[in-house]
């Protein structure tokens, strides 16, 4: 018994000292008003929000890797001046898309959306598909163009349209078919909602050196049922789908990748990736007092100050283990920096051991750090100590806020299998504080509680210090859904 309190007792003191160390190494850098000075470039309305593409984007992306530089912290991976080119396209509609069903036309301009397919011309048999008495598996699919129709008596809600959507294009592209139509009843009640949201531009990657994407898929509205009409449910002429005028154009941003490499021998050889985004939604529509910029304050230069100053300090105090600091592009385009990351990784994915990503929409609580995904990984109480060496606790969300963890580019890495946790500030679940900034000209500077700001950025970098220091690496717990995966991936 005295043997074992012994051993207790002294465990205790060693980590006592080494959570001190970590403590006094965070005291050395974390200066106030140098993070002060960080947020309040990276929100400034010359910035204009950030947006992906625009100068805005381009300012931070130059001022962080003049960070890096200042600090210390490498470029790696024959990136030149810390910079990870990701390629992307603006994706708008065709200025015209024609559907014909034996040679009659069969649409009316601005009645049908464009989801893919970059050939201008295809042309082919058709068969129409019944989701809810067919099965596909034992039709013959292949070179064809599958018409659904979606008809308002189904009653489908839109997520369940949405699923049967992706189910069937699945279907269609694993059976090399050539298209696929969705025939929206004239006057359905989701039809506009689709319209509006599809026939919007977006930005996505640029994929189009790994796969020419031959496979057109239409959303088209039936008006007077003109297509149900002439083609029936069991047609027998063929069908065209013709496009024309551009639809995509290229552009390069960049995620911004610093290294600093670890001290021990054989752990340097793992890398703790820490990352956040650094863009934001940019210009909007104006706010009451004419605000149109939506500078992001806490979404996302919170956790860019956070990210900075937590380089600086590994750089002057490096850790064990190595630390890939990604400052990511595109994150409010769908998460488009860490999938490019991913995909075109310079570093192979078993050498990363975690992700510390840090993003945020706002804070109502400034007695904690939110830690999104902390209850999904085993020895998670390095979280509570480094919050708690700063005078907060830890909340790792409700289970109403773990949809959270599927939000930010961190799921992009747990995805692979590598474990991750999103430090947000303060957040214990929809309010109207948090509504009044999120995404809102509002999220600014100057509404932002410093005294809290850097107890946050202290938390974080604490954490990393101890993630990169542990003799253990944290990993998945055993029931969680990445499990596996992180099994094989460092097997
Ligand atoms: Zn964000």
């Amino acid at each position: 018994m005295n043997h074992i309190w012994l051993t207790g007792c002294f465990l205790f003191f060693i980590n006592t000292l080494s959570a001190q160390d970590t403590d006094q190494t965070i005291e050395q850098t974390f200066n106030p008003e140098k993070a002060r000075s960080i947020v309040e470039f990276i929100a400034s309305d010359k910035l204009k929000g950030r947006d992906t593409p625009s100068e805005g984007l381009e300012l931070a992306a130059d001022y962080a890797a003049g960070f890096f530089e200042n600090a210390g912290v490498h470029s790696a991976f024959g990136f030149e001046n810390y910079r990870q080119p990701v390629r992307m396209v603006y994706k708008g509609q065709p200025e015209e898309i024609i559907i014909k069903y034996q040679g009659q036309i069969m649409s009316i301009p601005g009645n049908l959306v464009h989801l893919s397919g970059a050939d201008p011309l295809i042309n082919s048999k058709v068969i129409i598909y019944d989701p809810q008495s067919d099965n596909l598996e034992n039709r013959e699919l292949e070179n064809k163009i599958i018409i659904v129709y979606i008809n308002k008596s189904d009653q489908l809600n839109p997520r369940e349209l949405n699923e049967q959507s992706r189910k069937i294009e699945r279907m269609a592209r694993d059976a090399n078919s050539k298209g696929l139509i969705e025939v929206f009843d004239d006057n359905h009640p989701y039809w506009s909602r689709y319209y509006s949201y599809y026939s919007r531009s977006r930005i996505d990657l640029d994929q189009s050196d790994e796969n020419n994407d031959d496979f057109h898929h239409v959303l088209v509205q039936d008006i007077n049922s003109v297509i149900k009409t002439a083609v029936g449910m069991e047609p027998a002429g063929e069908l065209s789908i013709e496009i024309s005028g551009p639809r995509e154009e290229q552009f390069v941003t960049n995620n911004i990748v610093g290294v600093v490499e670890g001290t021990d021998r054989i752990l340097k050889n793992e890398f703790i990736v820490c990352s956040a985004h650094y863009d934001h939604v940019g210009i909007g529509k104006p706010d009451a007092s004419g605000d149109s910029i939506y500078n992001g304050a806490r979404d996302n230069a919170i956790g860019v100050m956070s990210l900075l100053m937590a380089a600086e300090n590994i750089a002057k105090y490096p850790t064990k283990r190595s630390v890939l600091f990604i400052l990511l592009t595109g994150e409010e385009k769908g998460l488009l920096g860490s999938k490019w990351f991913i995909r075109q990784s310079p570093l192979d994915l078993s050498k990363m051991v975690f992700c510390l990503n840090t993003d945020g929409g706002g804070y109502n609580d400034t007695t904690i750090a939110t830690v999104i995904g902390k209850r999904r990984i085993v020895s998670n109480q390095i979280f509570d100590n480094a919050c708690e060496a700063n005078g907060l606790e830890v909340f790792d969300g409700t289970d109403d806020t773990q949809f959270l963890f599927n939000n930010s580019d961190n799921i992009i890495f747990s995805q692979k299998g590598i474990p991750s946790v999103t430090f947000s500030v303060g957040f214990r679940g929809m309010n109207e504080e948090i509504i009044k900034h999120y995404h809102q000209p509002s999220d600014e500077t100057e509404t932002l509680n410093f005294n809290y700001i850097l107890k946050f950025a202290k938390s974080f970098g604490f954490s990393l210090r101890e993630i990169a220091n542990s003799d253990k690496r944290l990993f998945w717990k055993e029931e969680d859904e990445f499990y596996d995966t992180g099994k094989q991936l460092y097997q």
